[in-house]
């Protein structure tokens, strides 16, 4: 069945139901972190930040919402991050700050939700996640591969330069899933697809 943006919209709303049922459930353990704005570590040092295409999504819209100029420099960012990435070389996320705040924090994806730490980290002592947080996080990757059942999941940059690619946007609005139109991308990028593992 094709989605149309209202359906898309739709869906991003029970996305946002998810991320909220998951935080009630990790508030408490999350009393006990040492993570404050402007630390920024995990933004820095993140080895990749999974997220799903309707995730993707969301971020777009998070995008759309920000001042052009910010969003022109931002394409580029993703660009330099993506060929940096091809290389090897891990760097900051491309929407952290200089001051290490995020600039799309209150859409920013699952894969920084469920992170947090009780002590402040070093690369030496990497953040640490109470057990039943991690449970409840497997839980909700489950729910929202499950939500967008006809798309993907993978390195934010992948995704968002997936869905940035008309034949991809098109297959994907239309409510298909044909991972033979990104097998070759999706290999090379570890691009993961829902509906195979929920
Ligand atoms: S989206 Fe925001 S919270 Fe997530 S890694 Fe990027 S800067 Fe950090």
């Amino acid at each position: 069945m094709g989605m149309n943006l209202e359906m898309i919209k739709a869906k991003v709303s029970k996305l946002k139901d998810i991320y909220r049922k998951f935080d009630q459930k990790a508030n408490e353990a999350k009393k006990e972190q040492a993570c404050e704005k402007g630390c920024g570590f995990c933004c820095k040092e993140a080895g990749s930040i999974d997220i799903t295409t309707l995730e993707g999504f969301a971020i777009r819209d998070a995008m759309k919402a920000l001042p052009r100029s910010r969003q022109k420099s931002l394409t580029k960012s993703f660009q330099q991050e993506i060929k940096k990435r091809e290389k090897g070389i891990v760097v900051p996320c491309p929407f952290l700050m200089k001051n290490n705040a995020c600039m799309i924090y209150e859409d920013r994806p699952f894969s920084c939700r469920r992170i947090y730490s009780t002590h402040v980290c070093t690369r030496q002592n990497p953040p640490m996640v109470s057990r039943q947080v991690m449970e409840d996080a497997k839980l909700t990757i489950k729910a929202l591969q499950e939500l967008d059942i006809t798309g993907y999941s993978g390195h934010m940059s992948y995704i968002l330069y997936m869905l940035s690619t008309p034949e991809f946007l098109d297959t994907y609005l239309k409510g298909e899933c044909k991972p033979e139109e990104i097998m070759v991308f999706g290999k090379a990028h570890k691009i993961i697809i829902n509906k195979m593992v929920v």
